[in-house]
C-alpha cells in the first residue's frame, strides 16, 4: 500500500464545541500520523480559494461565511492510502448518511457544519496542502 499525504481540515462547528482532540483520537486510532497541525481562521479570500472548485453550487456562499466563521485546523494527514483511508473514517458529506463510528456520524452537525474536510483524490491532495502549509512546516 502507498504511503500517502492528505489534508484534513477540522471546521468551525467542532473547533467550536472544543472536539479537535476528539476527532485527533479517531484519526491516530485509524493509524493515520497527524505530520502537520495548525490553527487559523480564514479570510473570506481564502476560503473562497480553496473551495473555488465549488463555485458555481448552491452552497458555495454560506460555506465560505461558515469556513470564515471560527477557527479551523488543518492538518496534514500521513499514512498507507491516507485519502481513500481518512474520507473512510470521516464518513459520508451529510451526517445522516455516515456510517456509525465515523467523524461526521458521532460529531456533525448538518451536511454543511460537518465538522472536517478531507481530500477526495491524491492530486487534490497535493494541492490543497500546497494550499494551506510550506514544506518546513510538514514534519514526518
Ligand atoms: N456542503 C453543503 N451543502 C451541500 C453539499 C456540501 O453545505 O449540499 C458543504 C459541506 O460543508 C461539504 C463542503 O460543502 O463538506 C464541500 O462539499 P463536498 O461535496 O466536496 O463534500 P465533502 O468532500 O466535504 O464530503
Ligand atoms: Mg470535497
Amino acid at each position: 500500500m502507498p504511503i500517502q499525504q492528505s489534508l484534513s481540515i477540522i471546521k468551525p462547528d467542532a473547533t467550536k464545541r472544543n472536539l479537535t482532540g476528539k476527532i485527533n483520537a479517531k484519526i491516530e486510532d485509524a493509524g493515520l500520523r497527524i505530520v502537520a497541525q495548525k490553527r487559523v481562521k480564514w479570510k473570506q479570500a481564502e476560503a473562497r480559494k480553496f473551495y473555488a472548485v465549488h463555485k458555481d453550487r448552491p452552497f458555495y456562499k454560506d460555506l465560505v461565511k461558515f469556513m470564515t466563521s471560527g477557527p479551523i485546523v488543518m492538518q496534514v494527514l500521513e499514512g498507507n492510502n491516507a485519502v481513500s483511508k481518512y474520507r473512510k473514517i470521516m464518513g459520508a458529506t451529510n451526517p445522516k448518511e455516515a456510517d456509525k463510528g465515523t467523524i461526521r456520524a458521532d460529531f456533525a452537525q448538518d451536511i454543511e457544519r460537518n465538522s472536517v474536510h478531507g481530500s477526495d483524490s491524491a492530486e487534490n491532495a497535493a494541492k490543497e496542502i500546497k494550499l494551506c502549509f510550506k514544506k518546513a512546516e510538514i514534519v514526518g
